[in-house]
């Protein structure tokens, strides 16, 4: 259970509405990005949780610091956006035995440019962004998200997140 979900419909509102107001925004000034993941799975969060902590993705770079509940993106309320390659001069990276332009590029002058003007666009409408994070002493250049979201959470949410893991033989 590691598909990716992109779509903004699949945030919840208030964030819904400040996420399309952000997109049209970025549109508008030509900051070259596009939604990678809205809404994830708490499976997907499980699975996210073990690089650089468990079995054999133990070695690998953390991708994370939030369990399964503990993401803004569990309950529909982050967006994270990545560069159009289309328009970025990124760098290349190994994909599947392959190289690929990389959106996650935070090396390149002009890949640079672009993570911080977003990053400006996102602080300015007052979200939060992962630009001022540390995961395992990075930063989460693409990751946004609602102020206070953990207020929007389900009161229940502690036993929902045991539930699907506990269906999905996960937990
Ligand atoms: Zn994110």
């Amino acid at each position: 259970m590691t598909m990716v979900c992109s779509d903004i419909e699949a945030l919840i509102e208030p964030f819904r509405a400040q996420a399309r107001a952000l997109l049209e925004e970025l549109h508008r000034k030509r900051i070259p990005v596009k939604p990678f993941e809205t809404h994830r799975a708490l499976q997907r969060s499980a699975f996210l949780w073990t690089f650089g902590r468990e079995g054999r993705r133990r070695h690998l770079l953390k991708r994370t610091n939030a369990k399964p509940g503990e993401s803004a993106h569990n309950w529909g309320l982050a967006l994270d956006c990545v560069l159009d390659v289309k328009v970025v001069p990124v760098r290349l990276r190994a994909w599947r035995g392959r190289r690929v332009p990389d959106a996650w590029d935070n090396e390149t002058p002009a890949a640079k440019e672009v993570w911080e003007a977003y990053g400006g666009v996102v602080q300015a409408r007052g979200l939060v962004w992962g630009g001022t994070f540390n995961i395992g002493g990075r930063p989460d250049l693409p990751h946004c998200e609602m102020p206070n979201w953990r207020k929007h959470r389900p009161e229940n949410w502690r036993l929902e997140v045991q539930r699907v893991l506990k269906a999905a033989g996960a937990a």
